[in-house]
């Protein structure tokens, strides 16, 4: 007897399926997003002093104090505005959880829910588990920026609420002024709910500043900002995200998180706490990342893949539409298989699996392995023969 599945078009996801395959091939992985590099020794060294005095039972279902108040006064230094520790901010098991939490609290049966095309693969399960129906909105083919004409086009009395993300996750696009007015406006007019994924809030390029949407006095009472630990900090095995959103969203969203979880690991919490008195260690972030971009996109420029540099996130994507007309998932198992680098076909990130003949990077890895990966995607005509 078989179980019918409630996700019958989900199998293995393709972060999965890369890491897996470069594993075995002995490739660079450049697929799976995370860090190459440890964390700061700093923050490790506080995880054993709190797990050596004894901080290990259950952390309260909503996250410490402590952090909670380090959120939020991170959230006031940098996008000038600040929710409430203990009614606004709740600490849970990361991102993935906060964003299924939050699209929980708001859709029922039959809701539609807008979700913009690429987009990272936890929305459209967690709305389709949720009774909801995805929607889906197109960015804009050519640098992946909000196509507003599209959005709205898309909207419909039974619109109950959008996911956004941005810094954007695969294409690094982020989000303008502008782009923040036009939801303010779309929300103002439908009172619809926005699920606002900023995992990357503190990696952006060239001066460009993260506009977080709870910021927007407008938005503030109909948004749930997801944020992770994760990416901030180099530790996306820890699974620590947080959810900032008004009273009246959070007391739901709270009721959904203390039965998916309940609360979160507690001596991750009490370093993060501690180590978040020093703002420089995200502060710094934008440049530490900004020079591993810059170096990759360098190496970039030797091979024959056509790119704009990535405005944000630690992803940037390349075209060889111009080289072969491979299906990008061909050509992604060939170059980690043969060149030894893997990467992510850009066409899984889209509903209908459209293949612009696009891959994703990752560049969050030490100088030296990023520099042998362009030494090998410099042969990669050996491929597209
Ligand atoms: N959103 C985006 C856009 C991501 O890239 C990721 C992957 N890290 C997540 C959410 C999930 O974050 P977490 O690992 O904290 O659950
Ligand atoms: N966020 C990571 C990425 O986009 C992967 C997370 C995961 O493996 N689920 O690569």
């Amino acid at each position: 007897m078989s179980l019918s599945s409630k996700l019958p078009q989900v199998g293995t996801t393709i972060f999965t399926t890369m890491s897996s395959m470069a594993k075995e091939a002995g490739a660079i992985n450049l697929a799976q997003g995370f860090p190459g590099f440890s964390s700061d020794p700093e923050l490790l060294d506080l995880v054993r002093s709190y797990t050596k005095a004894g901080y290990n039972q259950y952390a309260p279902m909503m996250g410490i104090p402590e952090l909670r108040q380090k959120i939020s006064e991170k959230t006031l230094l940098t996008q000038a505005y600040s929710p409430h520790p203990d009614t606004e901010v709740t600490v849970v098991s990361g991102a993935t959880e906060a964003l299924f939490a939050a699209i929980a609290a708001v859709v029922s049966l039959g809701d539609e829910v807008i979700l913009l095309n690429p987009a990272y693969d936890s929305y459209a399960p967690a709305v389709i588990l949720n009774g909801g129906v995805p929607v889906y909105a197109a960015l804009r083919d050519k640098d992946y920026a909000v196509d507003w004409d599209e959005i709205l086009s898309k909207v419909s009395p039974a619109t109950r609420a959008i996911v956004v993300n941005t810094p954007h996750n695969p294409s690094g696009y982020v989000w303008t002024k502008e782009d923040v007015k036009q939801l303010a406006d779309l929300v103002d007019r439908t009172g619809i709910y926005v699920i606002s994924d900023e995992v990357y809030e503190h990696i952006t390029f060239d001066d460009r500043n993260h506009i977080s949407l709870g910021s927007h006095p407008g938005l503030r009472s109909h948004t749930f900002v997801c944020g992770s630990f994760g990416k901030t900090f180099h530790v996306t095995g820890w699974k620590i995200g947080y959810c900032i959103a008004p009273v009246s969203l959070m007391v739901e969203f709270r009721k959904i998180h203390q039965y998916l979880t309940f609360s979160t690991v507690s001596p991750m919490q009490y370093a993060l706490a501690s180590y978040l008195e020093d703002k420089e260690k995200y502060l710094s972030l934008p440049n530490f990342y900004q020079k591993k971009r810059d170096d990759f996109v360098e190496g970039l420029e030797k091979t024959p893949f056509k790119f704009q540099s990535a405005a944000g996130s630690f992803f940037q994507w390349v075209s060889y539409a111009h080289l072969s007309d491979m299906s990008d998932f061909e050509l992604a198992t060939r170059m980690t298989k043969e060149l030894k680098v893997a990467c992510i076909p850009f066409s899984v990130f889209y509903s209908d699996q459209r293949d612009l003949k696009r891959l994703r990077f990752c560049f969050a890895k030490e100088k030296q392995e990023l520099d042998l990966a362009v030494e090998r995607l410099c042969r990669i005509h050996e491929i597209l023969v």
